[in-house]
């Protein structure tokens, strides 16, 4: 790739014979060169600038000295090959504050040109006609920005777009793999990293690292990157496409408040349902609890169950004793796409068919967790579920959650392993009078923390 800088500080640049870009410039990778926008001149005080036409404060670049200067500099080849420099990609790229924002994206497309040409301004920027003479020229010109705030120059915006594409052109880094998981190729920040010495002014290495667990580590940095993104970029979390992240991620997501979706996050709110939600609940169960119905069981069962056990009564009950019915929401916006329901079972006991063998009688009953149909694989599920978990610890009342759920549905019975519950024995599940068999499945809680 060839590089042009056009300056009046040609000085500034004398940091580029550093480091790996030094290196490329020796090895042929790259053809950085270096002009004075000066030599342009034509009057005796080679200047540059002149005062803003409508008044103003400051100076403007002015464009004749400009026009001279790129015009030579944009017909020079970028290869020493003539017949490839035929269909060779040169790009004028001009930095300015009101630029668009430069991005790894913006990056990465530039370094697929042949030849970048940066246009450095000083004062109160350069006369607009030079970008617009170029443009309309057919010239691929891009105004870019380093970031909302004010330099005196261009120079330095120069340096971070040498730096930031040069770094991606073939052959630059010595070890191409170290750019595949950096901040902003995934969508997100990358994760905190580590190295010798293990302790350091009594700060510890985090011990996921040590241990060699691949997929412990994989999945820790995961989870850290997203907790980064979230605490600093929101910005980027809300335009991550779900499919830049597998189920883990979405989960972890979910947990920090964002609900993943295709055309990025949205904010996200588990929290206990209200008194006053119980209708909306008793809708929501109403229109999620048949999906998790095989397909054997006849409408009619589903229907008599939803209108018995479901309806809007029932909740306004429930949600009249929080001592022994807790109830989480998962909330989109203004919306209710999602419920846990568990019932503290105290003296009362726990219902039929879950008690015995590896069961403690006092055991917390997971009676509901469900999202609605288009929010499946967005990772609400887990993240309720691991909130139900922390709600019942917190009251300090249950060493057990346990729940029943349909034989025939392995997707849900998957889904509670990955959550730490293990298979306890079966029950007979009665839906609209017709019995169906339920997989008996129990997590342990940690030490109950009484509230
Ligand atoms: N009057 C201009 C404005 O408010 O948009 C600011 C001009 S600035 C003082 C002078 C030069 O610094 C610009 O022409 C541009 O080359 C460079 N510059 C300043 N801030 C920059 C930024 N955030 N990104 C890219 N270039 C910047």
């Amino acid at each position: 790739m060839r590089i042009d800088l056009v300056t009046i500080f040609p000085q500034y640049f004398t940091a580029l014979d550093l480091s790996l870009i030094g290196r490329a410039g020796q090895s042929g990778l790259l053809d950085l060169r270096v002009h004075d926008l000066r030599g342009w001149t034509t009057d005796r005080h080679h200047s540059v600038d002149d005062a803003p036409y409508g008044g103003g404060a400051g100076m403007v670049m002015r464009p004749d000295v400009w026009g001279r200067a790129l015009d030579e500099v944009l017909a020079q080849d970028p290869r020493v090959d003539e017949a490839s420099t035929l269909g060779a990609r040169r790009v004028l790229a001009i930095p300015t504050p009101s630029g668009s924002p430069l991005t790894q994206a913006m990056a990465e497309d530039l370094a697929g040109a042949d030849h970048l040409v940066v246009a450095c301004g000083r004062y109160e920027g350069i006369d607009q006609r030079v970008a617009d003479y170029y443009r309309d020229a057919g010239r691929e010109v891009v105004e870019y920005s380093i970031g909302d705030y004010v330099l005196n120059g261009g120079e330095a915006a120069a340096l971070v777009l040498v730096e930031a594409v040069t770094r991606l052109l073939d052959g630059f880094m010595g070890n191409p793999e170290s750019l595949v998981e950096e901040s902003h190729s995934a969508g997100i920040l990358e994760y905190p990293a580590y190295t010798r010495p293990r302790s350091w002014r009594g700060l510890e290495v985090p011990e996921v690292l040590l241990g060699g667990d691949h997929g412990a580590i994989r999945r820790w940095r995961q989870e850290r990157a997203i907790d980064r993104t979230v605490e600093r970029r929101p910005d980027l979390v809300e335009a991550l496409p779900a499919r830049l992240l597998d189920g883990a991620a979405r989960e972890h997501l979910a947990s920090r408040g964002y609900a993943a979706a295709e055309t990025g996050a949205r904010p996200l709110a588990i929290r206990p349902a209200r008194p006053d939600e119980a209708p909306r609940i008793a809708a929501l169960a109403r229109r999620t609890f048949p999906l998790a119905c095989p397909d054997s069981l006849p409408a009619e069962a589903i229907e008599d169950f939803c209108r018995t056990e479901l309806s809007d009564e029932s909740f306004d009950q429930m949600l009249a004793d929080p001592a022994a019915h807790r109830i989480l929401v998962a909330q989109v916006d203004a919306d209710l796409v999602g419920y846990t329901l568990t019932v503290l079972s105290g003296p009362r006991g726990l219902p039929d068919g879950l008690v015995g063998g590896r069961i403690a009688p006092g055991a917390a009953y997971l009676s509901k967790c469900y999202v609605d149909e288009a929010w499946h694989g967005s990772g609400i599920a887990g993240a309720l579920l691991e909130e139900a978990v922390v709600d019942v610890e917190r009251t300090g009342a249950a060493s057990q959650i346990v729940l029943g759920t349909n034989e025939a549905n392995t997707r849900a019975q998957r889904f509670y392993r990955r959550h730490g519950f293990s298979r306890a024995g079966r029950r007979v599940f009665v839906v609209g009078g017709v019995e169906n068999r339920d997989v008996v499945l129990v997590r342990k809680l940690t030490t109950a923390v009484p509230r």
